[in-house]
Formats: C-alpha cells, structure tokens, sequence
C-alpha cells in the first residue's frame, strides 16, 4: 500500500474541493457573519503565508486564546499547515496558569481575541519566547493596546496570499496540535497531538457507531476550541463537509436555543452543565430543537435524569461520551446494540447512562487490586487504554512517570465494566469515597440525587470521618421554583429506597451554586474547602 502521511491540511483541502458552498456560521461580539469553506480555505491559506511572514517555522508553537470562532477555525487549519503546532490555550485558566502555559510550550505566537486582550495584557511581561501577538477582531482599527508588536488578523489576511500552498514536506507523526489540562492541582500538564492522531481520530468520530459526524450535520461545539480541541469537532466537520456553528463568546442558553433553532442544528457537543443550563431554558420557552438528531455530552457523568428529560420530553437523543485531554478525545461512546433496544426503559436509560463502547481503533484494560477485572458490572478498577490517538507522555512533564506505563495510559479514572462490555465510570481515583475499607462513588450518588425533580445540580464530596475514614456529604442546588419547599427529608426519603444504607450522605447541604472548573465541570476540591467552613460552623 501507498504510505501517504495522514495530515491535518489534507482535512480542510477536502472541505475546499468537495464542499466549497458549505457553510461556516460563525458568532462574534460583532454578530454573526457566514462563509463558505471556499472562503474559510483562502482566509486559512492567508493566514498560513502571514504566519510564515512572520517568522513562524515548522515546530513552532503557535497559541490562541479564543472562542469558537471563525477566525480560531482557521487558525486551526493554518498553523499545522505550516508545519507548526496549533497551541489552543484555556482562557478561564488562572493567570498564573496561563502563564505557566505559554512559557512552558514555548509559545512564538499569540493569537487572541478582542475581549481576552485585558487578560493578555496583564501577564505579557511575564512571556519569554512570544515573538508577536495577532488580535482577532472585527473592527477595522486595532484596540489601544500596551502588547508589542501586534498585528490586527485581518489586516495579515489582507496582505497574504488566499493561494498559498501549505507545505508538504511533514512526517505523519510531526505534532500538530497541542493541550494543556486543567489539572486541579499542581500546573498543567501539555499534551501533543501529532497529524496522524488528529487525523485517526478524525476518522473515528464519522464513524456511524460513534458520532456519525457526517456532511448532512450541522455542527454546533459548544464545549471549547481550547478544551480537547471541542473534541476534534471542527476537524471532522470540515473533512466531513458538514455545515458549521461556532457560538463565539458569551453564549447563555437562551442562545444557544436560538442559534439551534435558527441554524437547524443537528448536532451539538457539550460538558452535562451547559445541558442542565439548556434544559431550564427549554422548560421556560418556546423553542424548537427538532432538527436536533443528537446532543453529544462529556467531560464528565451525564446524569440519568437530564438524559431522560431530554429524550422524553424534548425528544432529543442522547449521546454520552467519554475521554480526556490524553486522548484526543473521544475513546468511549454509548449506544444500544441493536439486540437492546426492546428492553424495558429503565434498563435502556442505565445503559445510555454508562460511558459506553471502546471506540474501534483502541484497547483498554480496568485494572484492580488482583488484576483485570470480572465483566460483571460489580468488580472496579482503574482504567488504561492505548491506541493510535492516546498520547505516550506529558510534554517535558515528569509526571510522564506516573500516568504512562507499559505502553498504557492510566487514565485514574475507576470503573466497572459489564458483561457487554460496557464501561461505566464509577468516579475519579481522587474522588471516590472511601468508607470503612469499601469504596462508594460520588458519581452513582449524584446521579440519583439530580433525578428528583427540585433538584437543579448536585455533587458528593467525602468529608473525613474518624470512624469510617470517610463519609459522602451531598451538596445540592434546587430549582428555583422548589427553594424553600423542599428539605433534607424528601431528598433522603427519595434517595433511601435507592442505595445501601451505609452509602446515603450523612448530611445534605443546600447552596446556591456549584462551583466549577474552568472547563464547567463540578470543582470538587472547591466544594470540600466550602464544607469544612460550612461543618466547622456548624459543630
Ligand atoms: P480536565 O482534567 O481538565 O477536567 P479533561 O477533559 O481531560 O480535562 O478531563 C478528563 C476527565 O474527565 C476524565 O479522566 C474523566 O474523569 C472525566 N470524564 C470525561 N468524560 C466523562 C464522562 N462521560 N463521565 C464521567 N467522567 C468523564
């Protein structure tokens, strides 16, 4: 056979020629502004021969700080199609982080959008290696800004070349792309995707088992271009030709009920917080979503309750997905075998509620205490995996040590695997609770606590105990509609019929929010420092 390298230019070249008129709908603070891919494909090569005016070689690192975007699109397309590496970096990071971040990748280039600038501009002295700033806006003037020398994107655009050729001479494994993860302690850990990985997994995400991305789709990524890469979706949108909606920043979910309404989406992808956000949304108006062929969530355990409000009420498919930064990411995804889909509901909505299938294209392992274990649904252990687009370390990291072993990937995530298969996440390590030697998951708990009806969100901690190590408090944010009418006893006698005795929280506390991390997941670390304010007030 031919040993054609894989690279991600190859994905927006097809777009170019085999779906030229397609549509790019892309929201900024400006409003919302169409191309086609025939002129995303001549902005990208513009951008590329800028990029290249500027200095930038094959290798070099080049970081956005953006939204979901047109302008980050392309950017998506041209770094790697110089043969440099497409940085995307977490803007709702610390400072510190972010800092951290771009000294530690080296970046040489930064592309940033308008309203991030007062971010930038704070910690730019602290950058050692960015040789330029590039600021993404759609006024025709640059915004007063104390970063030098900067560039204004368009104006690059306007200068450079729409036929430029992106280069050719790149070795499939040369690194594409690269990520850093919000780890909640300690700085954040890179991650560099080659083409080849971007490109395999690009592959995975059309197949018609997992996320059957597809030219009829409509795309909306409403999790970050800086988390994942939104998941590769942008990538496989635009092999694929799908039309594209990118929701720029300040997204609310009344917004992004309107742009689902407006644009015909038929696919969207997003963290269970943005979903619980829709769905109140959904309930208070009138929208329509029926274009909607399914909802792709991640990042972390979709709650049984909001998949069987959005199936049933809103009659909107649901696909729970799961992976990590390490994996590009998408390594698990849920579907019913076609000999499931006459068992009874219940039964159909625990499986959906899993993480799902190996992905085709990856191995895993869930290792326990005696080894692999049992495929009953009971026995846990932690999960490896391996494959084309898992990486083999952290960037420069010595944490490398501790997460790559054996030619696997230990991704510290626990689960239980049934007898078909199918994993389910039963918690992180750090986040089990551990009590009297046995282990209870945070994740089950909460689960069963966001099925009641007043209950908006919920996340179990363990708080230590001095007689069983450690206990599950469950701490709860209700609806508005039910603040003040619903307490303690209910959701106890709600969750009682449910579990084992010894797993119920030991108290339930009600807040007004959760906090998250920065890529909306629940901030669990966050929430054990407000209880133990919250319990020693209360002793
Ligand atoms: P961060 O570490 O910054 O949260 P990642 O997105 O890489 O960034 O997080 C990956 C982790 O998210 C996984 O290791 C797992 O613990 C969790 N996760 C991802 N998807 C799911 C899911 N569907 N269900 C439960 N947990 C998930």
């Amino acid at each position: 056979m031919m040993n054609v390298p894989l690279t991600v230019g190859s994905l927006l070249e097809r777009a170019e020629k085999f779906f030229a008129k397609k549509e790019v709908v892309s929201r900024t603070l400006s409003g919302i502004h169409r191309f086609t891919y025939r002129e995303i494909g001549q902005r990208t090569r513009r951008l590329a021969h800028a990029l290249e005016k500027l200095g930038v070689q094959k290798g070099d690192r080049v970081g956005t700080l953006a939204w979901n975007h047109h302008r980050h699109l392309e950017t998506y397309f041209a770094a790697p199609g110089i043969g440099a590496v497409l940085h995307t970096i977490n803007i709702r990071l610390s400072p510190e982080h972010i800092s951290y971040i771009v000294n530690h990748a080296e970046d040489t280039v930064l592309l940033v959008d308008e309203d991030i600038l007062p971010l930038v501009e704070k910690i730019h002295e602290t950058f050692k290696t960015v040789k330029a700033y590039i600021i993404m806006t759609d006024k025709p003037e640059l915004p007063a800004t104390n970063l030098t020398p900067v560039y204004s994107y368009e104006k690059l655009l306007e200068e450079s070349d729409p036929n430029y050729s992106f280069v050719t001479d790149l070795d499939e494994n040369d690194p594409a792309g690269m990520c850093y993860t919000s780890a909640t302690t300690g700085n954040p850990k890179g991650v560099v995707y080659s083409h080849r990985g971007i490109v395999l997994h690009t592959f995975a995400l059309g197949l018609v088992d997992t996320a059957a991305i597809s030219e009829r789709d409509v795309t909306l990524p409403v999790v970050p271009m800086f988390h994942a890469n939104a998941w590769g979706m942008p990538f496989a949108a635009t092999w694929f030709g799908s039309a594209q909606v990118l929701p720029g920043p300040l997204f609310t979910p009344k917004l992004l009920a309107e742009l689902i309404e407006q644009e015909r989406v038929t696919l969207t992808a997003g963290v269970p917080t943005i979903w619980l956000g829709l769905l109140n949304e959904l309930e208070k108006g009138e929208y329509d979503t029926s274009s909607l062929r399914a909802i792709l969530c991640g990042g972390s355990a979709a709650p049984k309750g909001m998949i069987k409000a959005f199936e049933t009420k809103y009659k909107i498919p649901f696909l729970h997905a799961y992976g990590m930064t390490e994996t590009t990411p998408l390594a698990t995804l849920s579907r019913l075998k076609s000999y499931q889909t006459e068992l009874p509901q219940d039964e159909i909505l625990e499986i959906r509620a899993k993480q799902g299938l190996l992905v085709p294209g990856l191995e895993m392992k869930v290792v326990g205490a005696n080894g692999e274990v049992k495929w009953d649904g009971n026995d846990m252990g932690e999960l490896l995996l391996r494959g084309p687009w898992i990486a083999d370390e952290y960037y420069k990291d010595e944490r490398t040590k501790e997460a790559f072993k054996d030619g696997w990937l230990y991704t510290g995530d626990v689960a239980t695997v049934d007898e078909e298969g199918v994993i389910k996440l039963v918690d992180r390590t750090k986040d089990l609770i551990k009590s009297g030697g046995e282990w209870i998951s945070s994740v089950d708990l909460e689960n069963a606590i966001m099925a009641h009806e007043a209950v908006f969100e919920a996340s179990v901690v363990a708080v230590p105990d001095p007689k069983w190590q450690e206990r599950p408090v469950a701490c709860v944010v209700l609806k508005d509609a039910y603040k003040g009418k619903v307490g303690k006893e209910e959701l106890m006698d709600f969750l009682t019929p449910q579990f084992a005795k010894w797993w119920l929280p030991d108290d339930i506390v009600f807040i007004e929010e959760i906090p998250k991390t920065s890529v909306g997941k629940f901030l669990k670390s966050a929430l054990r420092e407000q209880l133990k304010e919250h319990l020693t007030k209360n002793v």
